[in-house]
C-alpha cells in the first residue's frame, strides 16, 4: 500500500519539485544543543539515518563528530555534499537505501540520529527500520530519536508518530535512557516533538 515510499524516486521528486516541506533549511537547533552540551553524547562515530539535505550532518561534523550521512535521494545527498564542501567539513555521504546497508556497516556507530525519517518510511517497515538501526550500532551505542510529528495526522507522509508504538517497538532492541518534551523546538513544531535516547544493550 505504501510501496512508493520505499523508492528513492518518490523522495527525489519531492526534493526536485520543491515539495520538501519538512526541510528546515538549517540544522535542528535542539540537536545542536544536545551536541554542544555533549552530556549524553560525547563526540564519536555518528550515523544520520535519512539525512535529507545534510544540515544536521554538516553541523555535527563541525563539532568534531565523525559523521556518516545516509539518504537514498540523489538530489538531497548532492545538496549535502555541496554544503559540506562550502563549509569545509568532512562528511561521509552515502547515497544508499538504509535497509540495504550491509555487513560493512554493522556495529560501526556510537550513535544513530534520526529526525523525520521514522515518520516518513513505509509504516509496514517500522520494526524492520528500528532493527536495522540496532544492527548498525556498536554494543552500548545510542539511538537519538528526535520524534516529530507526535500528534496524529492522517495526511501523510510524513505520518504522525504514536509515541507508545515507537516505544513498544524500540524497547525490543533498546533500553530507553531519556525521554523529554522539554526542548526548544522551532516554533511550528513546539509541543509536537519528543527527544528520546535509547541505548543498545
Ligand atoms: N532528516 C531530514 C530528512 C527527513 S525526510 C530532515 O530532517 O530534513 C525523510 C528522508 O528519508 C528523505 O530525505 C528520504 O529520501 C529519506 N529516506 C526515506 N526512506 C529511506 C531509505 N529507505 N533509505 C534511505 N533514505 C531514506
Amino acid at each position: 500500500m505504501f510501496k512508493a515510499l520505499d523508492t528513492a524516486a518518490y523522495w527525489d521528486e519531492k526534493y526536485l519539485n520543491n515539495e520538501a516541506n519538512w526541510d528546515l533549511k538549517s540544522a535542528n537547533p535542539v540537536f545542536e544543543d544536545l551536541i554542544k552540551q555533549s552530556e549524553f553524547v560525547a563526540p564519536g562515530k555518528l550515523l544520520i539515518a535519512g539525512c535529507g539535505r545534510g544540515y544536521d550532518a554538516v553541523m555535527a561534523a563541525k563539532y568534531g563528530y565523525d559523521v556518516t550521512a545516509v539518504d537514498f535521494s540523489v538530489s538531497a545527498v548532492e545538496f549535502g555534499k555541496n554544503l559540506a564542501n562550502n563549509e569545509a567539513v568532512n562528511v561521509n555521504f552515502l547515497t544508499e537505501d538504509i535497509f540495504l546497508l550491509d555487513e560493512e556497516y554493522f556495529e560501526q556507530y556510537d550513535y544513530v540520529y534520526e529526525y523525520v525519517t521514522y515518520c516518513a518510511i513505509n509504516p509496514e517497515r517500522r520494526e524492520e527500520y528500528i532493527k536495522k538501526i540496532s544492527s548498525l550500532l556498536k554494543p552500548s551505542g545510542k539511538l537519538i530519536a528526535f520524534l516529530f510529528p507526535t500528534d496524529i495526522r492522517h495526511d501523510g507522509p510524513p505520518f504522525g508518530i504514536d509515541i507508545k508504538e515507537f516505544y513498544r517497538i524500540a524497547s525490543k532492541y533498546f533500553k530507553l535512557e531519556i525521554s523529554t518534551k522539554k526542548i526548544k523546538s522551532i516554533k511550528p513544531r513546539a509541543g509536537r516533538e519528543v527527544l528520546q535516547i535509547y541505548i543498545k544493550p
